[in-house]
């Protein structure tokens, strides 16, 4: 069933968009069978999860680190990691910056904003993100890219509230665009939509849509995984 979800969905998602398809806590078989079906995007959202699944598969995968990251976990991922969706704080991004100048990298990375009304989710606010970019701190990072935005809604079946957190979302995008990347050609993602809501991110202006369970089936939380 996994190539018949991911073609029924890549099917809905129009270019430039993109599908990503999330594989956490899922085998190496199922990520296998996606890719047979073409799918060259993972997102995983743990390091150790995620290095042992980039050393079992081909290495023309794109993998995204979609989930929140510790810096001491950098380490598992900086060699070969292609966008990290998840940098909520400066100091964040100095860690993977270090571990980015180990390999001779510069790591594409989105700032995650909190768009949600609920407390729980991670995430920057804009004055938050407004310092951080003036910096000059930031200002001196050699070997890390901010190419946009990241962002999760809140999990309701109210899909107006839904559209509006995207709709916020996008207006951050624009925004720090205009003020901070006029110039520069390559701040133009907007990560956001998953499972429930990627039709609506899409029409909201999602660049990169995160979809797990619509394409490898509901998660078990019960397997344990090492971080
Ligand atoms: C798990 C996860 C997804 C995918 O969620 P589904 O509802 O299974 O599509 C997307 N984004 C993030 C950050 C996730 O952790």
């Amino acid at each position: 069933m996994i190539k018949e979800n991911y073609n029924k969905i890549l099917a809905t998602v129009p270019a430039p968009a993109r599908l990503i398809a999330v594989s956490k806590t899922k085998p190496i078989e199922d990520l296998q069978e996606a890719y047979e079906a073409g799918a060259r995007l993972f997102g995983e959202n743990k390091a150790l999860e995620m290095r042992d699944k980039h050393q079992s598969l081909p290495e023309d995968i794109e993998w995204h680190f979609i989930g929140h990251l510790q810096t001491n976990k950098i380490k598992y991922i900086a060699s070969y990691v292609s966008l990290i969706h998840s940098i909520d704080s400066l100091n964040l991004l100095q860690a993977v910056d270090k571990e980015a100048a180990k390999h001779g990298r510069v790591i594409d990375c989105l700032l995650q904003f909190h768009i949600a009304s609920e407390e729980t989710k991670f995430g920057l606010d804009m004055d938050e993100a407004r310092a951080l970019l003036g910096s000059e701190d930031y200002k001196a990072l050699q070997h890390v890219r901010i190419v946009g935005v990241m962002g999760m809604a809140t999990n309701t079946d109210d899909m107006e509230l839904v559209r509006r957190e995207f709709r916020t979302l996008r207006q951050y995008r624009d925004e720090l665009k205009e003020q901070f990347f006029a110039q520069n050609a390559d701040f133009k993602e907007i990560s956001m939509g998953m499972s429930g809501d990627y039709q609506i991110a899409l029409e909201e202006g999602s660049t990169l849509v995160r979809v797990g369970s619509s394409i490898f089936g509901a998660r078990n939380y019960n397997i344990p995984v090492n971080d």
